[in-house]
């Protein structure tokens, strides 16, 4: 690297992962800046305001580890408290000074030994290492159902509530039955409002308690030494709790029954039929009731309908058998591209290659955090990552400790580093071979690619913690940026 000029990060996303990154380049004195296509930090938690969202691990577990909050009003808290809680840390941080709001990233590409970066006003930037921390539920998808613009009233996304509409005196249609149709037909229902939730096929629903927090419990938590030990005891817990996801046995069939029973507050056999899954529990993101959905859907405002919609209509939804279901409000709480990772940003890596192309018949990473021919390029929560087994925060914690490892090397080194194919392909193997058995094969569910092969971490935490901690010298191509400059040569 050249003496005149300094050693730089670029950042795409202020979400918890990029604003986790951005405090541990700040404290390691690295020049960087975080790119940011919204006016607000928080990602998911800005975007995602619909009634009836709560975290769905405890929300002691939904905390940067530099941060520590002992303030959570519930066991389990609603999303605007979370969302509150990141941009205190922003504030706290002062990370805010570091962020571009309103800047999206369009394309990065490798050249000349340095990440050149185009946002979508047509600026460009200059980094040595590019971090993408785009999120894996970012992009809104919408379901293929003909005549979806002709619907007269309001129309939206989950991820994308209008307050505007008020809930009581309106007839709503909530379609999808995951997690964000589940919550919102709760909500609603408990509100007053009616409510149809058109649903493909029945999720298995955790319903659960979700207590206040003490005033001596917060309390508690501040003394010296009691947070760290109280985290610590949650760490253990989950690791032994979460077992039964990877392996089968008795833990996994207690849990089934735990399930099956909830199913038993549903007094009219019809409707606990309609709500009975068909396939094993865990093979989908179980959705976690905090205000009792299968006491909600019994009120008389709630209607529950599977069966299969032919189009959308002015007036409401017409069901193949030609039934019309006249609505106020329809809500799509259909998801979202979950293979999206970095895109639609352009990323193109060495010999001129892009993801897109590497990506084409299988999406795959090393460790969910890099991929062989793009030196010096890092994805937070990429492919393979751990979005069911490990909270979000600890799993991040994990990715960005190695990363940051990686980082430094290359600044102090003058190098490009990326996994080499051959680890790359190891990698893969090893999980591939660790989904049999697992909870997360033999249904369909979102993490699953095209060939039905999930994407995500199929071993414990602990696993996850080893792969990072360890020495990784070996999986890696560490480049003098001089030479990596030549085999970038051509690219534009
Ligand atoms: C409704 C919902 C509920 C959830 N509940 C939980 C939960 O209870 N527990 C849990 O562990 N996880 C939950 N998740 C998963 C959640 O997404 C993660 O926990 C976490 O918030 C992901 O953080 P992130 O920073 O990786 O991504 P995000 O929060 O998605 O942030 C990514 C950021 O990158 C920005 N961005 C993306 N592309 C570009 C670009 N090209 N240029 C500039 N900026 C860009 C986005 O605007 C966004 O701000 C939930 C997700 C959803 C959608």
């Amino acid at each position: 690297m050249a003496a005149d000029r300094k050693f730089r990060v670029v950042v795409v996303g202020a979400g918890i992962a990029g604003l986790f990154i951005a405090e541990k380049l700040k404290r390691a004195g690295i020049d960087f800046t975080v790119y940011e296509k919204a006016d607000e930090v928080g990602g998911t938690w800005r975007d995602n305001t619909y009634p009836g969202l709560f975290v769905d691990v405890m929300s002691r577990q939904y905390e940067f580890p530099f941060q520590p909050n002992y303030d959570w009003s519930r066991k389990y808290a609603p999303a605007p408290e979370i969302q509150a809680y990141i941009k205190k840390v922003a504030a706290d941080r002062g990370l805010r000074q570091y962020i571009r709001f309103n800047e999206e990233i369009v394309a990065a590409l490798f050249k000349d030994g340095r990440w050149h970066v185009k946002t979508a006003k047509g600026e460009t930037d200059m980094a040595d290492v590019f971090v993408a921390a785009t999120g894996f539920l970012n992009q809104p998808t919408y379901p293929d159902i003909e005549g979806r613009d002709s619907f007269a009233g309001p129309a939206f996304h989950s991820a994308r509530w209008d307050h505007s509409v008020p809930h009581k005196g309106k007839r709503w249609g909530i379609i999808g039955s995951g997690c964000s149709g589940v919550q919102i037909t709760e909500a609603l229902a408990w509100e007053g409002a009616q409510v149809t939730q058109f649903i493909r096929r029945a999720q298995w629903i955790h319903i659960r308690e979700n207590p206040r927090t003490s005033w001596l419990h917060r309390m508690w938590l501040r003394l010296p030494f009691a947070y760290r030990r109280e985290q610590r005891k949650l760490w253990t817990f989950i690791n032994v709790m979460d077992r039964w996801r990877l392996e089968p046995g008795p833990q996994r069939e207690a849990m089934q029954r735990e399930f099956a029973s909830y199913l038993d507050a549903i007094k009219d056999p019809e409707l606990k039929k309609k709500l009975t899954p068909q396939y094993h529990l865990g093979c989908t993101r179980i959705p976690k009731s905090d205000q009792n959905y299968y006491q909600a859907v019994q009120t008389p405002n709630v209607r529950i309908e599977n069966r299969a919609i032919a189009r959308i209509v002015p007036e409401g939804v017409e069901l193949r058998d030609g039934t019309l279901c006249k609505l106020d409000v329809l809500v799509y709480a259909t998801g979202f591209d979950t293979h999206a990772f970095m895109r639609p940003m352009k990323v193109t890596g060495l010999n001129g290659v892009t993801v897109d192309e590497v990506w084409k018949e299988r999406i795959y990473s090393y460790g969910g955090v890099a991929l062989p021919g793009f030196p010096n390029l890092y994805m937070l929560y990429g492919p393979f990552s751990p979005v069911n087994n490990v909270p979000v925060p600890l799993g991040l914690d994990q990715e960005i400790g190695f990363i940051m490892r990686l980082i430094k090397r290359a600044r102090d080194e003058g190098v490009v580093i990326a996994p080499s194919a051959e680890a790359t392909r190891k990698f893969v193997d090893r999980l591939d071979n660790a989904f049999p058995g697992t909870v997360w094969v033999g249904c369909k569910n979102w993490y699953s690619d095209q060939h039905g092969t999930p994407i995500l971490w199929p071993l414990t935490q602990d696993e996850h913690r080893a792969f990072f901690e360890r020495e990784a010298t070996g999986d890696l191509e560490i480049v003098p940026v001089g030479r990596a400059v030549a085999a970038s040569a051509g690219a534009n």
